[in-house]
């Protein structure tokens, strides 16, 4: 299961231009995600993107590496939830760094590319039977 961070930001801080949003209705499940990861990448961004900048692209994907490494090692290693959850949230940061010194919008990427269905066979789930 994919999931994001998204209880990372509090709810009455997602929505802006609410006149607009409120004649239009609710957002939708994907407009919400999207403001979500858009707005969780910000706070990296606000965070972490002078010093990013300062290590260059190259650097920060290698960290990125890095941190995925400890993931996997903690998941492998039958470590306790708390500690995965650390290691999936330095993963999910690490990301926001790198797209955001890509000039890369996560929840248009994600989304624009996973909308609401599999970005190959257009099923929800998922129904490609060559992959596992
Ligand atoms: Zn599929």
């Amino acid at each position: 299961m994919f999931t994001m961070p998204l209880t990372l930001i509090p709810r009455h801080t997602r929505i802006s231009g609410s006149s607009e949003v409120l004649a239009r209705g609710p957002p939708s499940f994907e407009e919400e995600a999207v403001v979500n990861i858009r707005e969780a990448q910000e706070m990296m961004k606000r965070i972490y993107y002078e010093r990013d900048k300062a290590r260059g692209i190259e650097r920060t994907i290698l960290r990125t590496y890095q941190e995925l490494g400890e993931l996997s090692d903690a998941v492998l290693r039958g470590e306790d939830q708390s500690a995965i959850v650390s290691e999936m949230a330095d993963v999910f940061a690490w990301v926001c760094s790198v797209a955001n010194l890509l000039g890369v919008d996560l929840g248009d990427a994600l989304l624009g590319k996973y909308a609401n269905v599999c970005s190959r066979c257009g099923k929800s789930p998922c129904e490609c039977v060559d992959t596992p």
